[in-house]
C-alpha cells in the first residue's frame, strides 16, 4: 500500500491527545505489542500489527502478571477477562530439597491487602489482549514476518514491504530483527509444561518451588484455565543447563520423574500427565538492556528492549509497562519528544529490575556452590527482618520504583 492510499484510509481524530501520531506499525502481536495496539488504536489512530504467525496464536505455558501489569491490562480493557481466566497468587514459597529449609518466602501483601499476582496461561492472556486489540480497531496481520526496516517502511521475509509509517513499534520479542540488543545467554534455562492442576495438598494461590543448591529448580504455578475450558491448570518447570536439553530428552522420562519426585514428593501428581518429553518445552534465557530503546521513528518495547530470566516474574509486566508509557507519551508530546519521554519514564525502573534479576538469578540457577549457601544462610534470614519483607513484596509487585516516572497512570 502506498502512502496516498494510507492517508485516504486514515480514521478521523477521535482522541484527546493534542499530538496524534496517526499511523503506527507494530512488529509483533505478543504481550507488549497487543497491549500497545489496544491503547493506541482506541484513540482513532490507525494501528497495524504484523506478526510472523500464520494465524494469531500464543506460544508457551504460564506466567504471572504482577499488580503493575494488571493495572495496564485494566486500562487496556483486558483486566476483567484476564482475571476471570487467571488464578490469584498471594505468595511464593521455596524450600531447599536436601535440607528442607525454607529459603524463599514472599507474600504480595503481609497484612491481607489487595495485591496479588495473576497466574495465567499465555494463551488465555493472549486471547484477552487480542480481543481487546480487535475491539478497539487495531488491524492484526498474521503471516508477516518482519525481517528489517527501511526508514519508516517495514520489510518482510517474503520480500514485500509496507509503509511508510509515522512510527514503528518494535514488539517482536527476544529475537526481534529490528532490535540492536545483543543479550548475554544465561547458563541455565528450563523445560516448561502445562498440566491439569492435580489432586494435591499444595495451595492454589501460591507459586511453590524446590531447589537443590542452584543446579536444580522445580516449580508449580497455578495458572487458572483456558478460554472455553473449566479445567484448572498448572505451569510446571524444571531447570536445565542451557545446553542440557538434548541429554534430558535422550534419557528415559521415568529417570527424570524419579529424580524430581525424590527431590520433591509433592511434585509427583503434577507429573502424572507428562507421558512424553514433548509435553515440556525448553526455554533458554538471555540478559541485556538497550541503553536507548528508541531511534528516529522507532521505539522498542518489551523483550525487544530488555531481556532477563523469568526469575523475578517481571518480563510480561515490563512489556505492559513499556506499552503504557509509550502510549501515554505519544498522547502528551509530539513524536520526537514522546520518544524521549518514554525512555525517561521507563529508564530507572527497567534498570533496577534488570540489576535485581542479574543478582538473583544465579542464586537459583547456576553451578555455583557459594551462592546458594549465601542465599540459604544469610540472604533468607535477612529477608525475614523488617523492613526487608515489605521491600521484597514491592519488588515482586513491580513497584519498588515508580514504574512509569512522570507518565503516571491516568484514565484516557
Ligand atoms: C518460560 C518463560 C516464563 C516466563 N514467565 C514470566 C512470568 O511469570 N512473568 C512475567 O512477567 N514474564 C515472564 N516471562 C517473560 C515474558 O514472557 C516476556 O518477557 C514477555 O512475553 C515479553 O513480551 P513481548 O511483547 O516483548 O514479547 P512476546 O510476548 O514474546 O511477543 C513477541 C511477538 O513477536 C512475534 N515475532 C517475533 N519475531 C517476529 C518477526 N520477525 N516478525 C513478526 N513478528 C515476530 C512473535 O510471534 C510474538 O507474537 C517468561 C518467559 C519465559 C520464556
Amino acid at each position: 500500500m502506498d502512502s496516498a492510499d494510507r492517508t485516504a484510509r486514515m480514521p478521523s481524530r477521535k482522541g484527546k491527545g493534542r499530538y496524534m501520531v496517526q499511523d503506527i506499525a507494530v512488529a509483533g502481536a505478543g504481550i507488549g505489542g497487543l497491549a500497545f495496539a489496544t491503547l493506541a488504536a482506541r484513540e482513532g489512530r490507525r494501528v497495524t500489527v504484523f506478526d510472523q504467525f500464520d494465524a494469531p496464536r500464543p506460544i508457551g505455558s504460564g506466567l504471572v502478571i504482577q499488580p503493575v501489569g494488571q493495572m495496564v491490562l485494566d486500562v487496556a480493557g483486558a483486566g476483567d477477562s484476564a482475571r476471570a481466566l487467571g488464578q490469584k497468587i498471594h505468595s511464593m514459597l521455596g524450600h531447599e530439597a536436601t535440607t528442607g529449609r525454607r529459603v524463599l518466602d514472599v507474600t504480595y501483601d503481609r497484612k491481607g491487602g489487595p495485591h496479588y499476582g495473576l497466574g495465567i496461561h499465555r494463551a488465555a492472556l493472549f486471547d484477552c489482549l487480542l480481543t481487546a486489540a480487535r475491539d478497539t480497531g487495531a488491524e492484526i496481520r498474521p503471516d508477516h514476518r518482519v525481517s528489517a526496516r527501511d526508514g519508516q517502511r517495514l520489510i518482510f521475509a517474503n520480500g514485500t514491504s509496507d509503509g511508510p509509517f509515522e512510527l514503528i513499534v518494535d514488539a517482536a520479542g527476544a529475537a526481534s530483527p529490528l532490535s540492536p540488543l545483543q543479550s548475554r545467554p544465561l547458563g541455565y534455562g528450563a523445560v516448561w509444561g502445562t498440566v491439569p492442576w492435580p489432586d494435591t495438598r499444595l495451595p492454589t494461590d501460591r507459586l511453590s518451588q524446590r531447589y537443590r543448591a542452584a543446579d536444580r529448580m522445580i516449580g508449580a504455578l497455578p495458572i487458572g484455565r483456558l478460554p472455553d475450558d473449566q479445567q484448572p491448570l498448572a505451569a510446571i518447570f524444571w531447570s536445565l543447563p542451557a545446553d542440557g536439553h538434548d541429554a534430558w530428552r535422550a534419557a528415559p522420562l521415568d529417570h527424570w520423574k524419579a529424580e524430581a519426585t525424590a527431590l520433591w514428593p509433592d511434585f509427583a501428581p503434577f507429573l502424572e500427565t507428562v507421558t512424553e518429553h514433548d509435553v515440556m518445552t525448553m526455554a533458554r534465557y538471555t540478559h541485556g538492556t538497550l541503553r536507548t530503546p528508541v531511534s528516529e521513528g522507532l521505539a522498542h518495547i518489551g523483550d525487544a528492549a530488555h531481556r532477563a530470566s523469568p526469575q523475578l516474574g517481571q518480563g510480561a509486566n515490563m512489556a505492559l509497562l513499556d506499552a503504557y508509557a509509550l502510549w501515554s507519551a505519544l498522547d502528551r508530546h509530539p513524536l520526537d519528544e514522546a520518544l524521549r519521554a518514554y525512555v525517561l519514564a521507563r529508564r530507572w525502573h527497567v534498570w533496577t529490575y534488570q540489576v535485581f534479576s542479574a543478582v538473583f538469578t544465579p542464586q537459583y540457577q547456576s553451578d555455583s556452590r557459594f551462592l546458594p549457601k549465601l542465599r540459604d544462610h544469610i540472604l533468607f534470614p535477612v529477608s525475614r527482618i523488617p523492613p526487608v519483607p515489605g521491600i521484597l513484596s514491592r519488588l515482586v509487585r513491580g513497584t519498588l520504583l515508580p514504574p512509569l516516572g512522570s507518565l503516571h497512570p491516568r484514565q484516557p
